[in-house]
């Protein structure tokens, strides 16, 4: 099968790999219809995430079919449609019963496309597959999903949740990326008063503004702290959310923070920050910090299935699985190229599915054959 392939620091390629197999009676192998990049992943082309290592494929978000799967899964068949969760987890562990999936203690927690191989290949094995998918109801649509593997929860989960943001509350997001407007749309199925968004990107604030902001700001002179105390009479925000990973992000949150307020952590960070306690142990705030657990995800998924979130506004490019080389310059170069999310399609199993719905649970040898067979009818080349 065909591969997205991380080979150290800068160097990636699409790579021929082998066929992913059942390790453990709990695994099932799906195979990936369509998926996405991450700004994680760019991260691990920076050479930042030091548990991932060369040859391995990358790749966290997804939906797909399962192909085969191992004696002790029992919540799906194969042929089901599902969402593959960017946490994988046992469901049994103390951790996991406590709803911290992310820090599963029986391996699990983000583990695609960083410890084992993930999503960005024809196949991808998913570990733990009765808790780490999602089945996809018949009417759903699969693009859209493809926001729910991470994003969604993640800015919901460490954005909105952790900081308790309330109806009536001031919010600020600081960074405009697919998780800061992640937060943006989720924020709002509580009703806030204001909600101010903070990026260096016109374009990323543009489409705040659409998707539900009350004030934009852009931070070229790097004074969006002073902007928003003047917004705000100088009182500050009720809740800070910093999505975007770097000191001077959260230095913003600390700033802006008002008493009794709270400053939510969804970034990724790199380096260590300044915690200023010589101007906040007073100020009765809250700092909340969490690597997505996805406990919210089935709910997230009614939410877009009945269309109250429209998270395929999130989208903007469009590739095949054989153009994800371009589709990572394209996303690498987010300002330029306007990008957000890009859809990457596995298409010759998506139309496979398209034009045959009973090859849904087939042999891994019938779906090569029909692979084979459709690879020498519709490519160009012949
Ligand atoms: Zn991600
Ligand atoms: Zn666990």
């Amino acid at each position: 099968m065909k591969a997205l392939v991380y080979h150290g620091p800068g160097i990636r390629s699409y790579d021929e790999k082998p066929m992913p197999v059942l390790k453990d009676s709990t695994d099932a192998i799906v195979c990936v219809t369509k998926t996405t990049i991450c700004g994680t992943d760019l991260h691990i082309m920076k050479g930042d995430v030091s548990t991932v290592t060369d040859g391995r494929i990358l790749g966290h978000e997804g939906v797909g079919i399962i192909e085969q799967i191992g004696g002790n899964v029992s919540n799906f068949q194969i042929g089901d449609h599902v969402l593959i969760s960017c946490i994988s987890s046992c469901g049994r562990c103390t951790n996991c019963k406590k709803g911290m999936y992310s820090h599963c203690e029986n391996g699990g927690g983000w583990i695609l496309g960083n410890l084992i191989d993930g999503t960005q290949a024809e196949y991808v094995r998913i570990p733990f597959a009765d808790n780490s998918l999602h089945a996809i109801p018949a009417e759903a649509d699969e693009e859209s999903l493809v926001m729910l593997s991470d994003i969604l929860p993640t800015g919901f989960e460490c954005g909105v949740l952790n900081g308790q943001i309330k109806p009536g509350d001031t919010v600020a997001v600081i960074g405009a990326g697919p998780i800061g407007l992640a937060v943006l749309l989720t924020a709002q199925f509580y009703s806030p008063a204001a909600i101010i968004m903070v990026d260096n990107d016109s374009n990323r604030l543009d489409v705040a503004r659409r998707f539900g902001a009350t004030q934009v700001i852009h931070n070229d002179l790097g004074n969006a702290a002073e902007k928003i105390m003047a917004l705000t009479n100088n009182r500050g925000v009720d809740v800070a959310v910093e999505a975007i990973g770097i000191p001077s992000s959260f230095d913003i949150c600390q700033e802006i923070v008002t008493a009794g307020g709270h400053i939510a952590n969804v970034g990724v960070h790199g380096k260590p920050v300044q915690l200023n306690l010589d101007k906040l142990w007073s100020q009765n705030i809250t700092l909340k910090t969490g690597l997505v657990d996805t406990v919210t995800t089935p709910m997230l998924l009614k939410t877009v299935i009945s269309g109250k979130l429209q998270p395929e506004q999130l989208i903007t490019h469009h590739f095949t699985m054989d153009e994800v080389m371009q589709a990572y310059d394209t996303f690498g170069d987010a300002m330029k190229e306007e990008a957000l999310k890009v859809i990457i399609s596995n298409k010759i199993m998506s139309d496979r599915v398209k034009s045959d719905p009973t090859a849904l649970g087939r042999t891994i040898l019938e779906q090569e054959a029909f692979k084979e067979e459709f690879l020498v009818n519709d490519s160009p080349g012949g």
